[in-house]
């Protein structure tokens, strides 16, 4: 472990807790040194891949980096367990209708958060806040059978434009490999 006196934000991810400053505050530093070398690649907003990524949002799932993605290759769309809802349908609509993606991936993981919950997390919320929340919580116990389930509601979506090319996959976050889910079971 490192003794050495305490340095500018950011720290090197050396495992040791920064302890100046928040978290953000660590973010915005990171930023201001990731601007000083960043040159501007021209791009506009349609992705060049032409393909949409939907998944959860562990913090072990490293999208651009184990699918050898670049800047400005996919729409990444994220949210707890990757399930496809709503708001997954409004960006996929906007993604393919306003900027031009083609193929949807759907990506879940092993040792998810929603693995271990049940819809009563929801009611548990209600009984604390007074409250019934407006959304589910998709909690889920088959990830294959989720990883279908979103699909399916790509598929039958009458809202996008392209629904030839969805394929799901469940990332296994000990190995990083993909594997493959066959949509009929
Ligand atoms: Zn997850």
């Amino acid at each position: 472990m490192s003794i050495s006196a305490p340095q500018p934000l950011p720290q090197p991810a050396d495992g040791v807790a920064n302890t100046e400053g928040t978290v953000t505050d660590r973010l915005v530093a990171a930023n201001a040194e990731y601007a000083s070398a960043f040159h501007d690649p021209g791009m506009d907003a349609r992705p060049v891949l032409q393909v949409a990524v939907v998944a959860c949002m562990d913090a072990r799932l490293d999208l651009h980096a184990a699918l050898g993605l670049e800047l400005g290759d996919c729409h990444t769309i994220r949210n707890a367990g990757g399930v496809v809802t709503d708001d997954i349908i409004r960006s996929l609509t906007i993604s393919q209708r306003a900027l031009g993606t083609r193929s949807v991936v759907l990506i879940h993981h092993t040792g998810c958060g929603l693995l271990g919950l049940t819809e009563d997390f929801r009611h548990e919320l209600e009984a604390e806040v007074g409250q019934r929340p407006s959304w589910a919580v998709e909690a889920f116990k088959d990830l294959d059978q989720d990883v279908r389930q979103s699909m399916e509601r790509v598929r039958t979506s009458p809202f996008l434009l392209h629904k030839d090319d969805v394929r799901g996959f469940v990332f296994d976050v000990h190995t990083g490999l993909l594997r493959e889910i066959d949509p009929k079971g």
